[in-house]
């Protein structure tokens, strides 16, 4: 009987140091307090933000850390996918996301750069990582912005530019129009003159000039009708 009883009087023995062993080993690789998603270590504080555009309503969301490397990141890509569909609808929204999808690249920095997450007895399964966010569907949500700059680039080329450089085309027997020098035109503003006969060999093209209504004066444009 006892040589029974002695190895159960010697393992809780060995046991301890075991443990001394892992609670040294585990505190001082990261002294930072558990991951808010999975309650592993090591974390860094990084506050993720999502944006909603309701086109008048904006939702400002937020995820605030510690957070480990993996439940990071995790949250990183689903805040900001989301952000990236949801976020231009609205005036202000439109002006918010890309601040919000800035903010985030800089604090998923914060998290990226932690070294791999050290599970232990208390922890729980971090965040799925998912595919990062370029290769999500998501990404679609970045053609809103660039459609828009698009557009807003077609409208100010087309726009005909007057003065000097703008081109001219003949719409009657006494009028005209600046058109868009890629358009079909008459002629190309070379100069301005004082006078009618300001010009020389050129044409000139006059336009009155109006404020409030009343003509305060004329401009002489001279029209280089090769170009
Ligand atoms: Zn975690």
């Amino acid at each position: 009987m006892p040589p029974q009883a002695y190895p159960q009087q010697v393992q809780p023995q060995q046991a301890y140091p075991q443990q001394a062993y892992s609670q040294q080993a585990y505190a001082p690789q990261h002294g930072t307090p558990p991951c808010v998603m999975c309650g592993a270590g090591p974390t860094a504080d990084a506050t993720f933000r999502g944006h909603r555009g309701l086109i008048i309503v904006m939702q400002f969301l937020k995820q605030k850390g510690p957070f480990c490397r993996d439940c990071g990141i995790s949250t990183f890509r689903t805040m900001t996918s989301r952000t990236l569909v949801q976020g231009w609808w609205g005036y202000g929204s439109f002006i918010v996301t890309p601040f919000v999808l800035l903010i985030n690249l800089f604090q998923r920095g914060k998290v990226a750069k932690l070294p791999a997450r050290q599970p232990d007895a208390n922890s729980g399964q971090p965040l799925p990582l998912g595919k990062p966010v370029y290769l999500r569907p998501t990404m679609i949500g970045l053609g809103v912005p660039l459609a828009l700059v698009g557009v807003i680039a077609a409208v100010a080329i087309g726009a005909p530019k007057s003065g000097v450089g703008g081109c001219v085309a003949i719409t009657g027997t006494d009028s005209w129009k600046w058109v868009a020098c890629e358009q079909t035109h008459d002629g190309k503003v070379i100069s301005e003159a004082n006078s009618e006969n300001g010009c020389g060999d050129l044409d000139v093209y006059m336009e009155e000039r109006t404020r409030k209504g009343r003509v305060t004066g004329t401009d002489y444009y001279c029209v280089d009708s090769s170009l």
